[in-house]
């Protein structure tokens, strides 16, 4: 094997030789990082279009090297997929996400389904078996009601028939864990899947929301199919990378309901969460 290794290397560009040894270098730091607790998750508020009043929070991870410097998801989640190290981050993201909602609750006094924290799950953890169950031990240890926590997929994973993903979608529901469907509009799902999956939200990729123009009706044609098409299913919208007030408005607009974005808010450590979520309180 060692020999077949040493062959394929040879016909490596030295561009694909730096990328393979930049992931093998990723990779053995992410185990490393992993073990030594340096990731962190950060959270962005999310907000009801009307009022702009919070509504909750996505997670976000973060690798904070030694350093102090913070490593972005898009440089090691598509590694951590590969490898199927997605696995035991994932598993440390759902158990510091209801660490911390726990930890907000000490804050105020929250009810059932108010500031829930959305988590973004891969493919490789919707196809494990034992997700649901893993959901209910780590709310449960937590001491936290099922609406504390959304999960976040991506649309590929609504065209995976088998049964471990439509049996996990059917007991997050009954459970009442909300589910999302991340980047909607970007992949190739199509109504049928959604109706058989019937989840509680489709977020607006953010590539559709940069299009909106105020007085240029065309520019929100997909933002607007994809909101008319959720209200039919009885689903709600979030639009995700709201950067200016007009995007705002052309949102509002089009019905929306939820909005996330630099806008009015921008991911943050969990202490700056803390304080953000009581002066949000006071006002
Ligand atoms: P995503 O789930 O689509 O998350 C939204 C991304 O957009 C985040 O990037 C967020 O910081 C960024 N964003 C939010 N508002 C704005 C805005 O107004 N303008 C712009 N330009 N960007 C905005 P981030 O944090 O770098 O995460 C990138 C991706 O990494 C996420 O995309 C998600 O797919 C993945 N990811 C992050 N955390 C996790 C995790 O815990 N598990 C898994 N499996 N994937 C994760
Ligand atoms: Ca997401
Ligand atoms: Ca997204
Ligand atoms: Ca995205």
């Amino acid at each position: 094997a060692k020999e077949a290794g040493r062959a394929t290397y040879r016909f490596f560009t030295p561009e694909l030789n730096r990328r393979a040894s930049d992931r093998m270098w990723t990779e053995n730091n992410l185990r490393r990082a992993l073990a030594n607790g340096e990731l962190e998750l950060f959270f962005q508020p999310q907000f009801a279009v009307g009022g702009r009043r919070l509504v909750g929070a996505e997670a976000l991870v973060r690798w904070r090297q030694p350093d102090g410097s913070l490593v972005m998801p898009g440089q090691f989640i598509p590694i951590a997929e590969e490898t199927g190290l997605i696995l035991p981050l994932g598993d440390w993201v759902l158990e510091e996400a209801c660490r911390r909602a726990a930890e907000l609750g000490l804050h105020r006094n929250l009810k059932d389904g108010e500031l829930p924290i959305a988590i973004n799950l891969s493919a490789v953890q919707m196809r494990r078996p034992g997700l649901a169950e893993r959901v209910a031990e780590c709310l449960a240890a937590h001491g936290l009601p099922p609406g504390a926590l959304e999960l976040e997929v991506t649309e590929s994973v609504l065209m995976d028939d088998s049964d471990t993903v439509t049996d996990s979608f059917a007991q997050l529901r009954a459970m009442g864990v909300a589910l999302s469907i991340d980047d909607f509009g970007t992949g190739y799902s199509s109504l049928s899947y959604l109706k058989r999956f019937r989840v509680d939200k489709l977020k607006i990729d953010r590539s559709f929301v940069s299009e909106l123009r105020g007085g240029d009706p065309d520019s929100g044609a997909i933002a607007e199919a994809v909101i008319g098409m959720a209200r039919s299913l009885r689903m709600q919208t979030v639009a995700e990378g709201v950067e200016t007030e007009e995007q705002f408005q052309c949102l509002a607009a089009l019905g929306c309901d939820h909005i996330q974005g630099y806008l009015l808010g921008r991911p943050m450590p969990f202490d700056e969460f803390v304080a953000f979520v009581r002066a949000q309180a006071r006002v």
